[in-house]
């Protein structure tokens, strides 16, 4: 009787914990889920909102937590941490792409510098490829 009793109290807390999984998300199931992959070297583009500069806006969830650039967070999880002050760029010059091939770590000055010779090659892009 007893150890029946404790056993059903076991079971209740258990099926607690299971119904508050759909809260689990997580920031990288939300990136992809909104993400368009194809081929390995393909774009990868955010179908989401974007900020002014077409880069895509995913939030971190929780609380008063900031939006953040879709690609950084591409890079987060696919390639860890980014380094404070550092941007991320984009080889293919395509601000929503989020594929981790196309993403590189960069400085501003490197974004200065890939401005500067954009626009000397193309005129009308001259929009910097980090953030
Ligand atoms: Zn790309």
């Amino acid at each position: 009787m007893h150890a029946k009793r404790l056993r059903r109290y076991g079971d209740a807390s258990v099926v607690k914990k299971l119904s508050s999984r759909h809260h689990g998300v997580t920031l990288s199931d939300r990136l992809w889920a909104r993400v368009v992959r194809g081929a390995p070297d393909a774009c990868w583009e955010w179908q989401g909102a974007t900020d002014k500069d077409g880069y895509g806006r995913i939030g971190r969830g929780g609380r008063g937590a900031p939006n953040n650039p879709a690609h950084r967070v591409a890079f987060e999880i696919s390639r860890g941490p980014i380094p404070y002050g550092l941007l991320v760029c984009h080889h293919c010059d395509n601000p929503p792409c989020c594929n981790p091939a196309h993403l590189f770590l960069g400085t501003h000055q490197d974004n200065q510098a890939d401005k500067v010779a954009k626009g000397r090659q193309a005129r009308g892009s001259t929009a910097g490829r980090c953030s």
